[in-house]
């Protein structure tokens, strides 16, 4: 029997945590921390899990569904959703004006009220709500029948799961759409992982909702806006009579309304506010593609009706062109931070957009056999946004026959190292660890927190270094003396000697951290460790095979191959015989047993702390404990800040030991672990 209690407390939290994510995400403004948020959501998820028969769809709790399903369900809209006609010029808006004045049996002079806004560059979605809750998402597809991507829309965050308001039904209509900044991010991830990247957001998008497995969509920072109104049941309450309060019934339901929305009157109006939505553009950090603009009146709409499934009443303006045709003059191939060697294409110059272009990505080689294009060929390219301009495709119609095959390196360009293409990655890419493309990122990748660990050595000393010539690779950091340092820029006494302290004190460090500084792929840092662990020595794994290698748990056949091509390449041998002369001298695992002090512990972290969260986890991870989300039996120890709500009750009530934030430093050192 569950206590009443209970049933309220579970039904507190969930109305907490709705509003806080409705500031938190519609509005843009919490009011809770972090980590109070955190306190409540853990709460919940534990009451729940103690009596898992009051769990309801409609928890917060409930965003990442079951089992991935093996093909998406088809879904028939109740209203059609219809597609915008649409308008690329000025004269083109202005004859849509007129058909709209000529359809209401007005004058060409009349000021018609128009609802503008912008038009997001996405995936179009409806969602149903019936009695307050989300019951059906789906994709426009052909307008009439689309796709149920419900479990995938209901990981997006800003997407409530109930609305703020219950109505009978209530369907809206918007856009999905992957923020530019957060594209850019992922992409430079895919890259690194070998896998290829996405041509622009609203692939990213499309492709991040249309996942079989929803776990694949809550990763993906997707959002949504939306703008329109389906079929609608407010029971007894007027519906909206204008676009302008679709809008604002949307803001109300607790939805996030499409951004930038004005209502003006007449043509002229229109104009100026789409001269102006272009200009702010690049800035929006979404895209758009231009001004949808609707008459606002929806008697009006009526009126004028529907053609070939486009309103009358509605059109989409457009930006202008952002493709140019020109000629491919060359294929530069350019090798990234990660190694991976990519094509570049070099163009006549052409402007696009109000930009002169000369340079385009070609993505890679895949994509290049794909588009069959050809150095010398005419080809169009594309810019959007602040992007970088890429290649769409040839115009073979065009072509004189001199064309040329465009042929991959089979060597590094830069150092001439032959290139490596694994099964299933896209990039060739330059094995060699002194690759002075590469260098940089490794000695970056050498000197951070989970490699060597080198204090006051971030990616701006290293550029600053290497452009003075004063070091190569890792191994010239150990001859630097600070007398060379305090020539440089931004360098004193001070700081130079402590850099070189820094970095003296890195010369012995765990072997599992050394392996993972040297950056080999696919190496992390618990493979490294587990390396260290197997291995012992440097020696024993540079001259492991791969049959050795594949017979440790957690080691499979692509690590083995990347770890053998890592010690028989001759650059990164000399560079390890360099490592050693310098008295680089990793300390094999038995003699660190203090590197991992914590091993076994399992700490919660709660409240508000001085450090960051992720920070003081690290620390706590990397000397062997385990951190978990919420207290329980298992539990050892409770770090707890300010506002630490309800995780330290628990504690108490567990007798679980509880670290306050300022004896935190201190709890650690005793135990040999670097509060730093
Ligand atoms: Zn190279």
């Amino acid at each position: 029997m569950v206590n009443i209690k209970i049933i309220e407390e579970i039904e507190r939290l969930r109305e907490e945590i709705r509003r806080h994510n409705y500031l938190y995400y519609v509005l843009d403004a919490p009011e809770k921390n972090d980590a109070e948020f955190d306190a409540l959501f853990d709460r919940l998820v534990e009451l729940e899990r103690e009596h898992p028969e009051l769990i309801t769809p409609d928890s917060p709790t409930q965003r990442v569904g079951g089992e991935p399903s093996s093909e998406f369900k088809q879904v028939r809209h109740t209203l059609p959703m219809l597609s915008l006609g649409k308008a690329t010029s000025h004269g083109e808006f202005i004859a849509f004006h007129n058909r709209i004045c000529d359809g209401l049996g007005i004058s060409r002079e009349s000021k018609v009220r128009y609802a503008c806004e912008p038009k997001l560059d996405g995936l179009a979605v409806e969602l149903v709500y019936r009695e307050g809750a989300l019951v059906l998402a789906s994709t426009r597809g052909d307008g009439i029948i689309g796709e149920d991507v419900t479990a995938n829309v209901r990981t997006i965050r800003s997407i409530p799961l109930t609305l703020r308001e219950k109505h009978p039904l209530v369907e809206v209509r918007g856009e999905v759409v992957f923020p530019r900044a957060e594209f850019d991010k992922m992409n430079e991830q895919r890259v690194a992982d070998g896998a290829e990247p996405f041509a622009n957001p609203r692939n990213a998008a499309a492709g991040s909702l249309r996942q079989l497995d929803s776990k694949v969509t809550a990763e993906r920072p997707l959002t949504a806006w939306f703008y329109g109104i389906g079929a609608l049941d407010l029971e007894g309450e007027f519906p909206p009579t204008t676009h302008t309060e679709e809008l604002e019934l949307i803001a109300r339901l607790g939805l996030k309304r499409i951004f930038m929305a004005k209502t003006l009157e007449g043509p002229d109006e229109v104009a100026r506010y789409f001269e102006e939505i272009s200009k702010q553009r690049d800035e929006l950090g979404v895209e758009i593609d231009g001004v949808v603009v609707k008459v606002d009146e929806i008697g009006r709409q009526r009126m004028l009706g529907e053609i070939s499934r486009s309103p009358r009443w509605a059109v989409a303006w457009k930006f202008p062109a952002q493709e140019k045709i020109t000629r491919l003059v060359d294929v530069i191939w350019n090798v990234g931070r990660t190694a991976a060697v990519t094509p570049v294409a070099v163009l006549d110059p052409v402007e696009i957009a109000g930009a002169m272009v000369q340079r385009a990505s070609l993505h890679n080689e895949d994509q290049i056999k794909r588009l069959g294009i050809k150095i010398g060929d005419s080809v169009r390219v594309r810019r959007a946004g602040d992007v970088i301009p890429e290649v769409v495709s040839p115009l073979e119609e065009l072509r004189t026959g001199d064309e040329t095959e465009i042929v991959p390196p089979e060597d590094c360009p830069v150092c001439s190292a032959h290139l490596v293409k694994e099964p299933g990655d896209v990039y060739r890419r330059c094995p060699n660890i002194s690759c002075p493309a590469i260098v940089a990122e490794a000695i970056e990748h050498w000197a951070s927190r989970t490699g060597m660990d080198i204090d006051g050595l971030g990616p701006k000393q290293v550029e600053q270094l290497l452009a003075e010539g004063l070091i190569a690779d890792v191994a010239d950091l150990y001859m630097l003396k600070p007398e060379q340092l305090i020539e440089l820029e931004r360098f004193a006494e001070k700081s130079a000697e402590r850099l070189v302290q820094a970095i003296d004190a890195s010369r012995e460090r765990p072997l599992g951290r050394f392996i993972h500084a040297l950056g080999i792929r696919h190496v992390g840092e618990s493979n490294a460790r587990l390396l260290a662990e197997k291995f012992q020595s440097l020696e024993n794994l540079s001259s492991a095979t791969a049959e050795s290698l594949v017979e440790i748990d957690g080691i499979g056949p692509e690590i083995a191959a990347s770890v053998v091509d890592f010690f028989t390449n001759e650059e990164n041998r000399a560079l390890l015989e360099k490592l050693d002369r310098a008295g680089v001298r990793p300390i094999p695992p038995e003699n660190s047993a203090g590197d991992r002090p914590l091993e076994g512990r399992t700490f919660v972290i709660t409240g508000t702390l001085d450090k960051p969260r992720d920070a003081i986890k690290a620390i706590l991870t990397s000397a062997g404990a385990k951190v978990a989300s919420s207290v329980s039996s298992k539990t050892d120890f409770l770090i707890a800040g300010d506002s630490p709500g309800s995780k330290l009750d628990r504690a108490r009530e567990l007798g679980v030991e509880v670290i306050s934030g300022d004896t935190l430093d201190e709890f650690l050192r005793e135990r040999g672990v670097s509060p730093k």
